[in-house]
């Protein structure tokens, strides 16, 4: 009946069947072999498992326990049998070992570490395909303490945590690092409490190997700390904005430009800190980032005290894996100095611009074959032709000038000029729009490049058309004013030649009446007044001849060397009755003084100059001559304890005719022309004289200087070098 209720056939459907009829097929053949050797043999079998297909076609497990029943006689009458359905059990437990299997090939497979220990930390059970990698095996750990197999400071971490786990009955986790022998590794341990077994509590603690992950993220930390310090020393500001425009991050640089501190910006909208002119700009280029696009552009900001600053922006739009718009990172560069210069160049620019084209000189720049690029207002005015007509072609020279040959001869100057880079004045004819003839002076400039490679040609001229014309006439005047000077000279000359005859024949005549012994008192002393006269009469006209000759160029000195002393010892000598005469002490030691002189006109300036000493000296005075050698030149010093001469009085003694009134009080009778004549003499000799005195009453002191020979004799050597 059980085994109709367990396999779910009717009575009536079982009767008459072999009990193997209903095993497993699979199984059927081994089964009854078995069973059938156990029942030839007449022995019982007990819980005998055999697997039943129901009348519903699923598998039932049972235990079949079978005693053969025998007769009086012990004959063998069959068997009884108790069939169990184990189908559940054996069910249960065949589920439980696969379990069982799959957690160990689970845990066999996990690259965790599993262990059960007791709250004292014994090591109870341990799985984990990676054990191995662990200090120990397996076999050596298991039943120990962690303390004693485990570094003591890895345990003095751990069993704290498991006694709090096993109190507190929570979960804890923490990390840790070991020294194993590959190496170091880090560790993520969950330790949960586990039911108590056989009353001992226990602790699973699950460690998962976070090597890696450690590893990376130090790596990523080291490479954010560069990226970060990269970031930092940039010398452009970098922003990062969040795709609603709010600032999600920035460099130092950048905390720099804004002058905000981190913090203040932080999270802030773009309208925080840009101009509020450029907002609307701003929101166009924001506009392109999120369609994906590049945006460079420049913006005048804001910073925090309220001073602006201009930036060159390079923006990127950032985009995730599904190419939504996330945000944006720009760079930005301070450009507000390069924007003033910017803006300074080009004010100076345009004031070059309007200079040039405004300037009163005609200005023009032509390329190097000679294109003209630039055409100025007065290059206009000057040579007719317009800006519009003459920009961009060379012809304008054919037209300013139309002799071929010389056209040519000013393109070779030029070219001459450019070689040496000189800016020489040329000064060239044009012929005008309206055929007008111009002199124009110019003065070019060859333009170069950053590679000192010629770019062209400035040049700037000037009209001087009228200035030449000028020029001209000038000259002619000067030219006649010199024929008319030369005509005075010569007037000069022979007039006073001609005075000279008939003065002659007065003196002679004079002189002889005062040989006449009838003459009274009266009558010779007016007959001695007319040889005074005649007397002085001839001295002026002998110095009006001189300066008339030197003028002239009549003098005709004969520069060769002579020794000073040599003359001076004659005109002392005869210059000695004077001296005694006024009783005056002169002073001379010779020493032969070489010049490079006309005797003559030498002995001249040295009679005129100590006759003056004498002469403006009172009785008893101290004249004193010395002569020096100086650098190429033969000094002769008289000085005298004379009147004196004033500084205003010094500047005009050399003029002819000047006399100071003190000395034509002392001498009536000088005509104030013989220093002029010293003077011109001594420069016609390539020579000079000077003149001291502390002024009146402190006597004076005359510097004569002549070349010391003929190499020196080139030009004035001035006095008191
Ligand atoms: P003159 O002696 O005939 O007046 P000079 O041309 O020789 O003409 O001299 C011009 C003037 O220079 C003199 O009148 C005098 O005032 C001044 N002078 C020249 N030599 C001396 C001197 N040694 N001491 C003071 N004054 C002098």
């Amino acid at each position: 009946m059980a085994v109709q209720e367990i396999l779910g056939y009717s009575p009536a459907e079982i009767i008459g069947r072999h009990f193997y009829d209903f095993f497993l097929e699979e199984e059927c053949e081994t089964l009854k072999t078995e069973l059938l050797k156990v029942i030839q043999k007449r022995e019982p079998f007990i819980a005998l498992r055999n697997r039943n297909v129901h009348k519903d076609r699923h598998v039932v497990i049972l235990e079949t326990t079978g005693f053969p029943i025998l007769g009086c006689e012990g004959e063998f009458l069959g068997y009884q049998g108790v069939d169990r359905d184990v189908t559940t059990r054996v069910k249960a437990a065949e589920a439980l070992r696969e379990s069982e299997e799959r957690f160990r090939t689970l845990v066999e497979a996990m690259p965790d570490l599993i262990f059960v220990m007791d709250e004292d930390g014994r090591l109870i059970e341990g799985y984990g395909a990676r054990l191995d990698r662990f200090y120990l095996p397996p076999e050596e750990f298991l039943g120990k303490r962690i303390a004693e197999v485990m570094p003591s400071e890895f345990a003095s971490q751990v069993l704290p945590i498991i006694e709090k786990v096993v109190r507190e009955g929570v979960t804890q986790t923490f990390e840790y690092s070991l020294d194993l022998p590959g190496g170091r590794r880090w560790f993520s341990s969950r330790i949960s409490p586990l039911p108590p077994y056989a009353g001992i509590s226990r602790v699973i603690s699950i460690a998962s190997d976070i090597t890696e992950r450690v590893l990376a993220e130090e790596r990523m930390r080291a490479a954010n700390q560069e990226l970060e310090r990269v970031l930092n020393t940039m010398g452009e500001g970098l922003v990062l904005m969040d795709s609603d425009h709010r600032m999600k991050q920035l460099n130092k640089k950048a905390c720099e430009l804004f002058q905000y501190p981190r913090e203040e910006i932080l999270g802030k909208e773009y309208t925080f800190w840009v101009h509020p002119d450029f907002v609307d700009i701003l929101g166009k280029e924001l506009k392109k980032r999120e369609k994906g696009a590049k945006s460079t552009y420049e913006a005048l900001y804001r910073r925090k005290d309220g001073s602006e600053f201009w930036a060159r922006v390079t923006a990127v739009p950032i985009v995730d894996e599904e190419g939504n718009y996330q945000g944006s990172i720009g760079c930005l560069s301070d450009i507000t100095e390069e924007k003033k210069l910017a803006d300074e160049m080009r004010r100076l620019h345009e004031f070059n611009e309007k200079l040039i084209q405004v300037a009163n000189v005609w200005i023009n720049v032509t390329d190097p074959e000679g294109k003209v690029t630039l055409w100025n207002d007065e290059a206009e005015r000057i040579s007719g032709y317009s800006r519009h007509e003459v920009l961009g072609n060379s012809r304008i020279w054919e037209w300013l000038y139309p002799d071929e040959e010389y056209r040519e001869r000013i393109w070779q100057q030029q070219q001459m000029l450019a070689k040496t880079g000189n800016s020489r004045r040329i000064d060239t004819t044009i012929r005008t729009k309206e055929g007008k003839e111009k002199v124009i002076a110019w003065y070019g400039t060859r333009l170069l490049d950053e590679n000192e490679q010629g770019t062209g040609w400035m040049a700037i001229g000037h009209d001087v058309t009228q200035r030449r014309k000028d020029e001209e006439q000038l000259q002619a005047y000067a030219n006649t004013l010199n024929e008319i000077s030369k005509e005075k000279d010569r007037f000069m000359a022979t007039a006073t030649h001609e005075l000279r005859t008939p003065l002659t024949v007065i003196y002679g005549f004079a002189d002889l009446l005062t040989k006449r012994d009838d003459l009274n008192a009266e009558q010779r002393t007016k007959i001695e007044g007319i040889k005074n006269q005649a007397q002085r009469l001839g001295m002026l006209i002998a110095n009006l001849l001189d300066i008339s000759r030197i003028e002239a160029g009549k003098s005709a000195l004969v520069l060769e060397q002579i020794d000073l002393s040599t003359i001076l010892n004659k005109v002392i000598t005869e210059l000695t009755p004077r001296l005694k005469r006024k009783g005056q002490k002169l002073n001379y030691s010779q020493h032969p003084a070489q010049a490079c002189a006309d005797e003559m006109a030498v002995k001249q300036v040295l009679m005129n100059l100590l006759n003056n000493a004498i002469s403006y000296t009172p009785v008893g005075g101290k004249i004193t001559v010395r002569t020096k050698a100086i650098e190429g030149r033969m000094q002769v010093k008289i000085c005298d304890t004379g009147i004196g001469i004033t500084p205003e009085e010094q500047r005009s003694i050399f003029v002819e005719f000047y006399r100071t009134p003190q000395a034509k009080q002392i001498k009536p009778n000088g005509n104030g022309l013989g220093l002029s004549i010293v003077k011109r003499l001594l420069e016609e000799m390539h020579g000079s004289i000077g003149v001291r005195s502390a002024g009146k009453g402190q006597g004076s002191s005359f510097s004569v200087n002549l070349p010391a020979d003929r190499a020196h004799a080139v030009g004035p050597v001035p006095p008191f070098a």
